[in-house]
């Protein structure tokens, strides 16, 4: 039996737990991240465990089922504090599902007062007076307005929680997180005192954040992106160490696969092919008339992983390209048959002895996930900010392999290079 953790974590989708999960292991604690909430109690050993849900933008009474499913989970782990981690753009609607599942777990965890903030400097996200900035500019006026699933027409995140809950939303701002912990505190207690539920807190920079910690230390319940996770672990008496990111040595072949094509993704396919190294492009038309193409690649990888140097099979591809793909075969068939080719790709590469494994997309590594039969993962250093290389069992790897999972954007041009590097370094 492992001993009780210190914190729990509930995220709404998969890499945005595995945010969190870098940013708590970045300030020293030891964690584990289980895709959904497990079935028998934690083989590992952690500070913290981030359960990974896909709840986003699933109906409000699901998020919150799930939510509350998490919730006991964690609870029958140990967790002394629990944290929802939510999108650094506050991806909600009016119907949730934010400020629904806060108000479940508020509920279930019998208390009155939590704090709200997407905030995370490093990712220029701030929140100031209320008012969620995207870069420069305010939440409305960048790209998230145009979501199709939740676009965020509004950026005073004081109205748009408002909207989602039955508990009062009110402001910490930014003079009281400035004054340092004990300002906030007690802007904290004149809150609750006028009956506010829930506060948005400002912060604009990560001094901001680590003031702020202290204050949140007796909250049973913290709900933010992945920002206010930098200043909790001091909390407990953790301080940053390299030993919160050690993972087992490396070994095996190694292998990236792509489904992402995203322009940052282009760019570090380009550029792993510019350095000389192996790659493989898949043709989604010929996955559609049923050609084995996870085969062919499995074959063409075969002679080449035993050269010892990483190889790359993709469908990566630039937006003319996958729109013309996408009017063939419509967008949602298009990706369910490419996300399934390179997931058995992934399977078939991690058969054949790959166990260092990159995969670009944020779908695509579901995708794989599931077709490694992977329940749990540690996590380790990251290589570019917010993508952690990851150490997981699966049926295919009984000993182990090491993975990162890398969404859309996130990663500097020679991520598919690098990132083999700064494992074995
Ligand atoms: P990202 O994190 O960059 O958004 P995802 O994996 O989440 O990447 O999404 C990419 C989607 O595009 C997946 O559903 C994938 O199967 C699909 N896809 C990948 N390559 C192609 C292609 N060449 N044509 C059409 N769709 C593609």
């Amino acid at each position: 039996m492992s001993r009780a953790i210190l914190l729990g974590g509930i995220a709404d989708d998969f890499t945005g737990a595995t945010d969190l999960a870098n940013n708590l292991v970045r300030a020293g604690m030891r964690v584990v991240q289980t895709i959904g909430v497990p079935d028998a109690a934690r083989a590992a050993d952690a500070d913290a465990v981030v359960v990974a849900l896909k709840s986003r933008t699933i109906p409000a009474n699901e998020a919150v089922a799930q939510s509350l499913a998490a919730l006991d989970w964690l609870r029958a782990q140990g967790a002394r504090q629990i944290y929802f981690k939510y999108c650094s753009t506050f991806d909600s609607t009016p119907a949730g599902n934010i400020g629904p599942v806060t108000e479940a777990l508020m509920q279930a965890l019998g208390c009155d007062f939590t704090i709200a903030t997407p905030a995370f400097p490093d990712n220029g996200r701030t929140v100031f007076k209320g008012y969620l900035f995207v870069g420069d500019v305010l939440l409305n006026e960048s790209g998230m307005r145009q979501h199709p699933l939740t676009p965020m027409t509004d950026a005073n995140l004081v109205r748009v929680l408002q909207a989602q809950t039955r508990r009062r939303v009110g402001l910490i701002d930014h003079r009281s997180v400035a004054a340092g912990a004990d300002a906030a505190r007690a802007r904290m207690a004149a809150l609750r005192a006028e009956g506010v539920g829930i506060a948005i807190v400002d912060a604009v920079s990560n001094e901001d954040l680590w003031r702020l910690g202290p204050a949140l230390a007796d909250l049973p319940l913290v709900t933010a992106g992945s920002g206010v996770a930098i200043a909790l672990p001091a909390n407990f008496g953790l301080a940053p160490t390299s030993q919160a990111a050690a993972l087992p040595a490396a070994s095996g072949w190694q292998a990236v696969v792509s489904g992402s094509c995203s322009q940052a993704t282009n760019a570090q396919v380009a550029h792993f092919i510019a350095r000389g190294h192996a790659a493989l492009a898949l043709d989604p038309l010929r996955i559609a008339v049923g050609e084995d193409v996870a085969g062919q690649a499995l074959d063409w990888a075969r002679g080449r992983l035993a050269d010892g140097a990483p190889v790359l099979v993709y469908s990566t591809a630039e937006p003319a390209a996958v729109q013309t793909i996408q009017d063939r075969l419509g967008v949602a068939q298009a990706g369910a048959l490419v996300e399934q080719t390179v997931a058995a790709i992934a399977r078939g590469l991690v058969g054949q002895g790959v166990r260092q494994l990159v995969v670009a997309g944020g779908e695509t590594s579901g995708a794989c996930v599931q077709a490694l039969g992977i329940a749990q993962l540690r996590i380790g250093a990251q290589i570019d900010p917010g993508v952690p290389w990851c150490h997981a069992l699966s049926p295919a790897a009984p000993q182990g392999l090491h993975l990162t999972l890398k969404s859309g954007n996130f990663g500097g041009e020679d991520f598919f290079t690098r990132a083999f590097e700064v494992l074995s370094a």
